[in-house]
C-alpha cells in the first residue's frame, strides 16, 4: 500500500485535481491520499491557507470579514464549477466557517487553528465526492475518524504515540481514502494544526501507521535539486538521498519536504519519493534509510540559508574553567533561545543561532553573559549565512573540504567559521549573507563540474 500526498499547487484548481485523480486512480496501490489546501495557481496568487489567516485577522480586529469569506468560498466555487459538481457543498463551507467563528471567537488560538484546517478539510471533502461520482469508490476520512490524535498546543500539533496503532485500521477500508493534511484533533476535542507546510507531516504519520511500502510526496518539481534552482540554472536532480542528508539540507533552506515529516518515517524506514504531479512519469527523488555511496560523487547537495546570528566570546584560559559553557547556555535558556552550533577554541567560543531567536533581546543577553561569565571580549554579528555541504560519502573520501575551500577562496569569499559534525555527513561554513549566492554557485560548479567561478566569470 502506498500513501500519496499532494501539495497545494497540485490541488489548486479543477484541472490540477483531475491530474491528481488520474495519478491516484491508475494505481490500485495508491489507497490513501492526503491533500493540501488549494495553493497558488500562478506566481501572484494567494494560497487558501493565507486567505484563511487574513479572514482570522479581520475577525480578530472586529472588521467586516464577509468579503474575505466570499473570496475563500470563491476558490472552492471555481473548483466546483470546473469539475461540474453540485454546488450544495458551498453552502456547507459557508456554514462551517460561520459556525467556527460563532463558537470560537472567544478562544482566538482555537479559532485560528479551526479556520486554517478548513483549507485542506473542504478540499478533501470535495475531491472525495468528485472521485466517487466518477465511478471510483472513494471516501473522505476526517483526521478524527482516522484517529489522528495530537497534543493540544495550538499550531504545534505533535502526534500521540498511541495514534500510530489506531491509524493502522485505515488499512481495512475498501475504498480509496481522501484525508485532509495539516491538522489533527486533540484529546480535548480541539482542532490543532501542524506548523505551516504540515500536510507532509500528516502524510508521514499515516504512511508509518499503515506501514506503507512507499510514501509518495507529489509537488510541482520532479524531485530535489542538488542546489537552489533560483541560484543555479537547471541544477541536477538528486536520485537518492538518505533521511539524514535530507535533514541537513532542509535545515539550511531545502524546503521541498518538511523536516518534521522525516521523524515518523525514519523510525520504521518508510521510503519516500518526491514526485511531480505535472510530470508523474519522471523518476523523482527517493529519500531512504541507506543508499549506495559512489566515491566519485560524495556530495549529495549544497544548501545555504541566511538569517543567522553569531555571539563571539573570548576568555583567556577558557579551556581550564569548569562550567564556563554551561553558564553561557544558562543565559540562553533563560531567554528561551535555542541555538544551532557552538564551534569553539581554547580561549573562545561562538554560539550560532537563527536571528529570529534573539531578535530584540540582543543587549539583554549580552549584558547577562558579560555579568555572569566575566568575559574578555564579546561581540555579536547579525549578518551570517550558513553554507551546508552534505553527503554521506564524505567520511570515506579524502579531499572534499579542500575542494570546497578552494572554490570559495577562488571566489574571494571570506570564511567566518568552519564546522564539521562528528557524523561527517555535512560540513558547515559560516559566511557573510552577501556572499550566499556566490558561495552556492562556486561550490556547485567546482564540486560537480570542476569549473572555477573565476573562470566562469571570465
Ligand atoms: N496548507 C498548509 C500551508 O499552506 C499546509 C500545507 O499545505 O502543507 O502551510
Amino acid at each position: 500500500m502506498k500513501v500519496s500526498k499532494f501539495g497545494g499547487s497540485s490541488v489548486s484548481d479543477a484541472k490540477q485535481i483531475k491530474k491528481v485523480l488520474d495519478i491516484v486512480n491508475e494505481d490500485p496501490e495508491r489507497k490513501i491520499i492526503i491533500v493540501s489546501a488549494p495553493g497558488k495557481r500562478h506566481k501572484d496568487d494567494i494560497k487558501t491557507t493565507d486567505l484563511l489567516i487574513r479572514l482570522y485577522e479581520k475577525i480578530q480586529n472586529n472588521l467586516d470579514y464577509q468579503s474575505k469569506k466570499k473570496e475563500i468560498i470563491q476558490r472552492y466555487a471555481d473548483i466546483v464549477n470546473g469539475l461540474n459538481m453540485d454546488d450544495a457543498i458551498l453552502t456547507t463551507i459557508d456554514e462551517t466557517l460561520e459556525l467556527y467563528i460563532e463558537q470560537l471567537s472567544d478562544k482566538p488560538p482555537r479559532l485560528y487553528d479551526a479556520l486554517l484546517s478548513c483549507g485542506e478539510n473542504f478540499n478533501a471533502q470535495l475531491i472525495a465526492i468528485f472521485n466517487n461520482s466518477q465511478g471510483t469508490p472513494t471516501r473522505y476520512v476526517s483526521p478524527k475518524e482516522a484517529c489522528l490524535i495530537v497534543t493540544d498546543l495550538p499550531q504545534q500539533a505533535q502526534i500521540l504515540d498511541s495514534s500510530y496503532t489506531d491509524i493502522y485500521k485505515l488499512r481495512n477500508y475498501k475504498e480509496k481514502l481522501i484525508i485532509p493534511g495539516f491538522f489533527g484533533v486533540s484529546q480535548q476535542n480541539y482542532i490543532v494544526t501542524f506548523p505551516r507546510g504540515g500536510s507532509d507531516i500528516t502524510g508521514a504519520i499515516i504512511a508509518r501507521s499503515v506501514r506503507a511500502s512507499l510514501y509518495e510526496n507529489f509537488t510541482d518539481v520532479s524531485g530535489i535539486y542538488k542546489a537552489n534552482p533560483n541560484i543555479i540554472n537547471h541544477p541536477e536532480l538528486i536520485e537518492e538521498i538518505t533521511y539524514r542528508e535530507m535533514r541537513e539540507l532542509s535545515y539550511a533552506g531545502f524546503s521541498v519536504f518538511h523536516d518534521e515529516a522525516l521523524q515518523p518515517l525514519y523510525k520504521d524506514r518508510i521510503p519516500v519519493v518526491i514526485k511531480n504531479t505535472n510530470r508523474p512519469n519522471d523518476k523523482g527523488t527517493y529519500i531512504l534509510h541507506d543508499r549506495e555511496i559512489d566515491s566519485n560523487k560524495v556530495i549529495s547537495g549544497i544548501s545555504c540559508d541566511k538569517g543567522f546570528t553569531v555571539i563571539n566570546i573570548k576568555k583567556y584560559l577558557m579551556n581550564r574553567i569548569v562550567g564556563f559553557t554551561t553558564k553561557i547556555l544558562g543565559v540562553l535558556e533563560e531567554f528561551n533561545i535555542s541555538f544551532d552550533h557552538i564551534p569553539s577554541g581554547i580561549d573562545n567560543i561562538s554560539i550560532i543561532m537563527r536571528t529570529n531567536q534573539i531578535n530584540g533581546k540582543e543587549s539583554q543577553v549580552l549584558n547577562e553573559i558579560r555579568k555572569r561569565c566575566k568575559v574578555d571580549e564579546l561581540s555579536i554579528d547579525n549578518d551570517l549565512a550558513i553554507l551546508m555541504i552534505v553527503g554521506e560519502g564524505m567520511n570515506q573520501v579524502v579531499g572534499t573540504a579542500s575542494k570546497i575551500t578552494h572554490a570559495l577562496s577562488e571566489s574571494n569569499i571570506n570564511l567566518i567559521m568552519i564546522n564539521q559534525g562528528a557524523s561527517e555527513i555535512s560540513m558547515m561554513f559560516g559566511i557573510r549573507e552577501e556572499d550566499a549566492e556566490k558561495a552556492v554557485l562556486s561550490t556547485y560548479e567546482f564540486c560537480y563540474h570542476g569549473v572555477c567561478l573565476k573562470n566562469l566569470c571570465q
